[in-house]
């Protein structure tokens, strides 16, 4: 690594070399009630239990703590442009809010220990649920809210929840989204039906039927508990905070275990060395309470690090492309998050309206979620004049693995490079062959030496071997963590995520990865984003095949204009690749499919490719896109 970035690397060495003094040192960021007896105990890999015998609780954490020096701060903005509402909470409002919804969840029965399902849009209510819980020591898992009643059964199932806490409705694009409706045969086709069911009704869902005997009235039991004081329950560092299922991009989703202590000290520790953001200020993440993001940086992190949070209902482009930005102006967040999908939505739309308002209170962006293509990396980074930091992140760490450190050392940005490895993280790149390390600019797997830092999952819900078999068993030779994506370091020590390793495709022989051949076809000019998959061939065991989004629709106005178009996206790849990563054929598309957190169903797409049946879409953001692939690949 070039030798100029040395406090970062000073910094990053002693979190590996002295990982007890480093993370004591980090420890001091937050209240414990009692004090730990072992910053870590490694004795059983690879677990890892950080600040053993500490005790704490993330609410008084993200609250309580602040009430003597902030309890007039907006804690929370609840901003929909859904339902037409902007709301704030300052700390001492929000601390009364979570304080009678954990008098309701005690109400109902939930006690340390118990899980508790939120099933919610983003309203106030769902924040409010996670900290009651947190509260009072019962797990929360929240379920996207996009999720169908199978996906939502399941998750039941799973977790054995005493009680889910739910909605009559959501509102997508002015579209009502209905919950109440959806749980109710979620409940139905789960064998652990809940005893309970705690209803926000919104008024949205007219219609909504209230269970006789299950179902609860939020309004009516807050009504009861105006004035309840709900002390916190002081957990061991190592009992569990929550569980998220991830998000099944590749298979059957896992229950992601998080603890307290390790999770507290890392969110806290990263909004102050990561995305320097101080109390007082305010951060805005545009992701959903449903996502790991949503539980890191819309709720937990800027609140335990004492500063505004804003919770926003709503897409980027309604009522026009630039209502983030008028957010930006209107509440000044100095820190904000989002990720590369929605940089692209609005990439497409008019530049105009970034300029209408004034965004330079934001000092930095982060974006994370997909792998940031160089140009939008770099459009995104002159379109607000500032720090454009990608990083990489995963549901099963809940805060960056590869990353800038700025609160540590400002580095340069790389476009399309989420940096250096997060301290912390023993990051490797390791040779699928023989797990030996790979050099400079050799494509290896993304690996992690165990113990995990602080705030990473403890393990699979009620499944250690699971979390040892999926994670920690890719390198017979090595116990080590695998993120299942490739990357690759360049000689000044940034790294580049190359895509998912079961995204390889073998053309006659040649692993090519699909992410390479799709920034070799961005590389046309009017090409605003494309997807490859590999199809199955009888000769070369395995083609790449495009669908990409152009910018200039009439460049394909007709038949003959399409197939010089894809003639001229092949050129293109053949002079970036060679023709080894040619794919065999580009077809045209408007939109790609995608999950409603905005990564690409490339599983989906190589099955409709193949002929095969694509299986559970239920997430799926928008079914008319693979309507668009069904008709392309059927030359319609
Ligand atoms: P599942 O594990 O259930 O299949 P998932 O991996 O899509 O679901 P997440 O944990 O939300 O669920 O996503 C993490 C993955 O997203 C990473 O492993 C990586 O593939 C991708 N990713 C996240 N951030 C970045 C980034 N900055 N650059 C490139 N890829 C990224
Ligand atoms: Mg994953």
């Amino acid at each position: 690594m070039a030798a100029e970035y040395n406090v970062y690397k000073a910094f990053h060495q002693r979190s590996i070399t002295d990982r007890e003094g480093f993370w004591a040192e980090q420890g001091q960021l937050i209240d414990w009630h009692k004090p730990w007896t072992k910053v870590l105990d490694y004795s059983r890999p690879p677990f890892a239990k950080w600040y053993v015998g500490g005790e704490t609780n993330l609410c008084h954490n993200a609250i309580d703590r602040h009430l003597d020096a902030r309890a007039d701060q907006k804690a929370l903005v609840y901003l929909s442009t859904e339902v037409d509402v902007e709301q704030a909470y300052t700390y001492r409002e929000l601390h009364a809010e979570v304080n009678r919804c954990a008098a309701i969840l005690q109400s109902l029965g939930v006690a340390k220990g118990d899980r508790v399902i939120i099933y919610m849009p983003m309203i106030p209510e769902a924040a409010f649920a996670m900290l009651a819980c947190a509260r009072i020591g019962a797990i929360h898992s929240v379920v996207f809210g996009g999720f169908a009643a199978s996906s939502l059964a399941a998750r039941i199932d799973d977790a054995k929840p005493k009680l889910v806490v739910s909605s009559d409705a959501g509102m997508r694009a002015g579209k009502a989204v209905p919950y109440k409706h959806l749980l109710d045969e979620a409940i139905r086709l789960s064998s652990f039906p809940p005893e309970k069911v705690l209803l926000v009704n919104r008024g949205i869902d007219k219609g909504m039927a209230m269970v006789a005997g299950r179902d609860e009235d939020y309004a009516e039991l807050r009504a009861r508990h105006m004035d309840a004081k709900v002390p916190v329950t002081w957990l061991e560092s190592n009992e569990p905070s929550y569980i998220l299922y991830t998000s099944g991009t590749t298979g059957k989703p896992k229950g992601v275990q998080r603890d307290v202590g390790g999770h507290a000290v890392a969110l806290t520790a990263s909004m102050k060395h990561i995305y320097c953001g101080a109390a007082g200020q305010t951060m805005f993440t545009t992701s959903d309470i449903g996502w790991v993001v949503g539980h890191s940086y819309i709720v937990y992190g800027p609140l335990l690090a004492g500063m505004t949070t804003i919770l926003y209902e709503g897409t980027p482009i309604r009522p026009d492309p630039g209502i983030w930005w008028k957010i930006v102006q209107d509440y000044k967040p100095t820190v904000m998050f989002s990720s590369p999908t929605a940089i692209r939505v609005l990439k497409k739309q008019d530049p105009a309206y970034l300029k209408k308002y004034d965004v330079s209170s934001i000092k930095m962006l982060f974006l994370a979620g997909e792998p940031l293509d160089e140009p939008t990396h770099r459009w995104i980074s002159d379109a607000l004049e500032i720090p454009v930091v990608d990083h990489y992140w995963q549901t099963e760490t809940g805060w960056p693995i590869l990353t800038a450190v700025p609160g540590i050392e400002k580095t340069p940005i790389k476009f399309g490079s989420p940096s250096f490895p997060a301290y912390g993280y023993d990051l490797k790149l390791l040779r699928e062959a023989d797990a030996s390390e790979a050099g400079p600019d050799e494509k290896a797997v993304v690996a992690i030496v165990p113990p995990l830092p602080p705030g990473v999952m403890s393990t699979v819900w009620g499944d250690d071997d699971r979390f040892v078999r999926t994670y920690f068993s890719t390198f017979s030779k090595k116990l080590v963590y695998s993120t299942f994506d490739w990357g690759i370091r360049d000689k000044d020590g940034y790294h580049f995520i190359l895509g998912r390793t079961d995204d390889v495709i073998n053309v006659a022989g040649h692993r090519l990865g699909t992410r390479e051949i799709e920034e070799a076809i961005q590389a046309h000019s009017n090409i605003a984003e494309v997807a490859v998959v590999g199809v199955a061939d009888a000769l070369k065991g395995q083609m790449p095949v495009a669908f990409a989004v152009v910018k200039d629709v009439s460049k394909i106005a007709t038949p003959a204009a399409r197939a010089a178009h894809e003639k001229e996206v092949m050129a293109t790849v053949d002079r970036q690749l060679g023709a080894i990563g040619r794919p065999a054929r580009v077809h045209f598309v408007t939109m790609l499919p995608k999950t409603r957190s905005g990564k690409m169903l490339r599983r989906t797409m190589q099955a409709l490719a193949e002929g095969r049946d694509p299986g559970d879409l239920t997430t799926i953001e928008d079914p008319t896109a693979l309507e668009q692939i069904r008709d392309a690949l059927a030359g319609r």
